[in-house]
């Protein structure tokens, strides 16, 4: 039954730590909402006949049913509904954009419905009752199925198949177990101790997990095709897009991807090689996007003088236009927390060269704007800058996967450089191999790449229970 929340309450946000405080350390800064506000927020739900939310959530997240379930306090069933379609609603409910709050309804004339933080909630009061435990599952198969990769796909994935009863490894090249949730996505935004603590129930129940593992380097595509059943590889887009300009080999230019990596293993105590250093110094990030916002709060906690975000597209509108109609995600005008922290924005503008004797000291700017007719930006007169940079960071996007086999082992590519599978099964151009998330889609988001992985996996499924139908003939 609707419980009319939206009349009686407006959008509560969790308590955020004082800014001069959070930027001491690198930690996660967002309190819980008590028990009592968690069901007001869920009882702002319409409950809509049309949920435009659970159309939006790449993972058909069913939103009204949780919000009903936790605004009758039922939490054990709230946390059931949540994870028969998510496998980590504890990575989404923090860092996950929230499509689904663009497209609820009550986001028409008002706040949305907190749906974000209420799966996080919901989780986390999981985890804290007891609710997520490891489930020994019997070995329903003797099939072996090698994952290549350990990001949010890859662990999907493996826990999908896992459940199915499949015997599966998971092969990492990294030190530590999570992609880009361990070694991309500041702590500020995602402590490491949440993935720890999803990893161990993994393990414990069957997943074996190898680090140090580089599948091209280490061990062999053949060897994995000779061992295995069945293949997957998730193995994330992450080779850096760059930019050609004069000056570009000073030192003091570094991708935003080497920063934060270095930032991650030293607040886990994993040795690094890297060393950049935002420390009294004027740092300018190249790109708008959220890995530029990562770059700005990581600079502010490791005690920048300045910090400055350049972006060539214009500045967003503050509200919806022609462009994002509702139900549409809006791509509005967004400060992010790291940008409430502190840091200047500017937008329309291109860095032309990179000025300096050895380390970079100014960037040279210059202003832009977007011709319709051509498609194409066009510098406006009498705009050129020098702006003052010991730091630069280029976070304007990525460009491919870094594949450490070539295409002698007939996995082809795709124009782009992502990994060719079929959108329906994900198959790859070789028998018996799958490649999902963002080595098969290109750099997207967890949400994403949980979707892929859940989905590979029933694909796999398919392929080896069909194997052995023929098997068995
Ligand atoms: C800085 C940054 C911030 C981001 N912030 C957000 C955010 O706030 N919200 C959001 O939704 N998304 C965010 N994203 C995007 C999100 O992290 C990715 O879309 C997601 O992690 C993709 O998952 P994946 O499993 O496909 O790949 P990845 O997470 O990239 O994992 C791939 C894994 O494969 C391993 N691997 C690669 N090659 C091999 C090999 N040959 N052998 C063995 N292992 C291999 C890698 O080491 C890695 O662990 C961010 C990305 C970055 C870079
Ligand atoms: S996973 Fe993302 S889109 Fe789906 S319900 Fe959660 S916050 Fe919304």
């Amino acid at each position: 039954m609707v419980k009319p929340g939206f009349i009686k309450y407006k959008k509560k946000n969790p308590s955020l730590t004082k800014v001069d405080k959070r930027l001491k350390n690198h930690s996660e800064f967002q309190s819980l909402l008590s028990d009592n506000d968690l069901r007001n927020q869920s009882d702002r739900c319409m409950d809509c006949g049309t949920p435009f939310c659970h159309s939006s959530c790449p993972l058909g997240n069913m939103i009204p049913e949780f919000n009903s379930a936790v605004s009758d306090n039922n939490w054990r069933e709230a946390y059931e509904i949540l994870v028969s379609t998510n496998n980590f609603p504890e990575f989404t409910g923090r860092i996950c954009p929230a499509p689904c709050e663009h497209s609820c309804v009550l986001g028409i004339n008002q706040d949305p419905v907190s749906i974000e933080n209420i799966e996080k909630q919901v989780i986390e009061k999981a985890f804290l009752k007891g609710y997520v435990k490891p489930t020994k599952k019997k070995k329903l198969s003797n099939k072996k199925i090698a994952v290549v990769g350990s990001g949010p796909a890859g662990l999907a994935c493996a826990d999908q198949l896992n459940k199915n009863g499949y015997q599966v490894t998971v092969y990492e090249k990294d030190e530590k177990i999570g992609g880009l949730l361990r070694f991309g996505i500041p702590d500020f935004k995602l402590e490491k101790k949440i993935i720890d603590r999803r990893v161990k129930i993994l393990e414990e129940e069957g997943i074996n997990f190898l680090t140090k593992m580089c599948i091209g380097e280490n061990i062999s595509i053949e060897r994995l095709d000779s061992e295995y059943d069945a293949i997957v590889l998730c193995v994330g887009s992450t080779v850096p897009k760059d930019i050609v300009l004069e000056g570009r080999n000073l030192s003091g230019i570094h991708f935003a991807m080497d920063f934060l990596t270095m930032q991650n293993k030293i607040n886990s105590k994993i040795k690094t090689d890297i060393d950049i250093s935002a420390k009294d110094k004027n740092v300018v990030v190249l790109g708008g996007g959220d890995t530029g916002s990562d770059c700005i709060g990581t600079s502010n906690r490791q005690g920048a003088k300045s910090v400055l975000q350049l972006e060539l597209l214009p500045r967003p509108p503050l509200e919806r236009d022609d462009s994002m109609m509702w139900p549409l995600f809006a791509s509005t005008f967004k400060t992010s927390s790291s940008h409430e922290e502190g840091c200047d924005r500017k937008w329309g503008v291109m860095a032309k060269e990179f000025v300096g004797n050895d380390n970079i000291e100014f960037v040279k700017t210059v202003d832009i704007s977007w011709d319709k007719d051509k498609k194409s930006f066009y510098p406006l007169k009498n705009s050129e800058k020098l702006i003052p940079c010991d730091l630069l960071l280029i976070a304007i996007g990525y460009e491919k996967p870094n594949l450490f086999f070539d295409d002698q082992y007939s996995i082809e590519t795709s124009s782009d450089g992502t990994i060719r599978a079929n959108e329906k099964n994900y198959l790859t151009s070789r028998k018996k191999f799958f490649s999902c998330g963002d080595s098969r889609r290109g750099q997207s988001l967890v949400v994403w790449a949980i979707k892929e992985g859940r989905d590979c996996a029933h694909s796999v499924h398919k392929f080896l229970k069909k194997k052995q139908l023929t098997q068995n003939d």
